[in-house]
């Protein structure tokens, strides 16, 4: 491709270990190759684009760098046909943001693979209110319905509950008629939690750490975003036959257990991952997002931030002071 387009991007330089971002006028043919090139209208804040913005080598290793781990806009060039020039698509995840650049900038170019035509009736904007953390809530919940989950068969816990995943993921189990139960450590955000559907909000120590390997079970199923010890003690409440979905470990990676839940409740332990799925594992989850799944609450919750804000946003992630949906408008 050959287009030369200036535009404006959210870029990090590695000055000797102080990692500092700021806006910068690129061009688009400074973009890495690949076959799409993308108008990015809308981007969507992560705790992994804070980490990409502070110079965390686990996330991106070369710098200078766009982050941005979701994208969506209007595609201006297409080496492939597929998806169309003038289509609204939406990129999450793969490499984007990591070290491709990502949706902090104005344009990307990405691989026509990593592409989703963005669903009938929505737009950008909406979309990136979800971003991937609303696409792995929703992950979560297809897991769960796959395995046969039934609001009838219990209560649903989720951890982690006032997180970006776990809010989406209360909404949409609420939604299809669940009664949730939201796991949270911040008791002020029991009312928002009650507000968005959960029907009874418990704090943190009921996963707190007992020597038993089973305890008394009070969930059905369950959607578990924090790992550690919270998803070793949840594993022994879940119902026989019930399942865990599980994506996270802000509590910690290490799941210390032992089989019993397994073998003598026969309960199903369900990974997921957002990243590196097949398009069309994410596409489905996209159209369920814009259409039955819809969080109206979520969506009106929203808020929307300029480029020039990203620098105090992002590190209000870091500190663990971020809250609620954030959506980067480039306009
Ligand atoms: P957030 O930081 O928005 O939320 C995480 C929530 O976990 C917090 O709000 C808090 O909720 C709870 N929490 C934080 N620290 C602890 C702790 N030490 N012990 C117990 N609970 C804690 O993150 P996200 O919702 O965006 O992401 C959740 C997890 O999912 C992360 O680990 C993230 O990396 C992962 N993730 C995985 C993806 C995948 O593809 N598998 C994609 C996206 C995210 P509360 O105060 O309510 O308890």
């Amino acid at each position: 491709m050959t287009s030369n387009t200036e535009f404006q991007a959210w870029r990090v330089e590695d000055h000797d270990g102080d990692f500092q971002g700021a806006e910068q006028t690129l061009n688009t043919a400074d973009l890495p190759e690949g076959d799409v090139l993308i108008r990015v209208s809308h981007s969507s804040l992560n705790y992994k684009d804070a980490l990409s913005a502070s110079g965390s080598k686990a996330v991106t290793r070369k710098f200078p760098h766009t982050p941005g781990i979701d994208a969506a806009g209007e595609v201006v060039e297409s080496a492939t046909g597929t998806p169309a020039v003038g289509s609204q698509v939406i990129v999450t995840g793969y490499d984007l943001g990591m070290n491709t650049d990502g949706g902090f900038g104005e344009y990307i170019r990405v691989p026509a693979d990593w592409c989703v035509t963005m669903p009938d009736g929505w737009d950008a904007r909406t979309a990136m209110i979800y971003g991937t953390a609303g696409l792995t809530a929703g992950l979560c919940v297809q897991k769960l319905l796959t395995m046969g989950a039934k609001p009838e068969q219990g209560r649903v816990a989720v951890s982690g509950a006032s997180g970006a995943v776990g809010t989406v993921a209360v909404e949409i189990l609420s939604n299809l008629g669940f009664e949730v139960v939201a796991i949270s450590g911040k008791a002020d955000k029991a009312a928002d939690l009650k507000e968005l559907g959960a029907a009874e909000v418990l704090g943190r120590d009921a996963l707190a750490e007992e020597k038993k390997p089973l305890l008394k079970p009070v969930f059905a199923n369950a959607i578990d975003t924090v790992g550690g010890t919270p998803l070793a003690e949840l594993l022994k409440q879940i119902l026989p036959g019930g399942s865990v979905s599980i994506c996270g470990l802000v509590a910690g990676a290490q799941l210390n257990t032992t089989v019993m839940p397994f073998i003598l409740r026969g309960i199903n332990l369900l990974g997921v991952d957002s990243v590196e799925i097949p398009l069309a594992d994410k596409a489905a989850v996209w159209h369920k997002l814009s259409g039955d799944w819809k969080c109206a609450k979520t969506e009106a919750s929203a808020r929307d931030i300029a480029r020039k804000e990203l620098d105090s946003a992002l590190k209000a992630f870091l500190k663990g002071e971020s809250a609620g949906k954030i959506v980067l408008d480039h306009a």
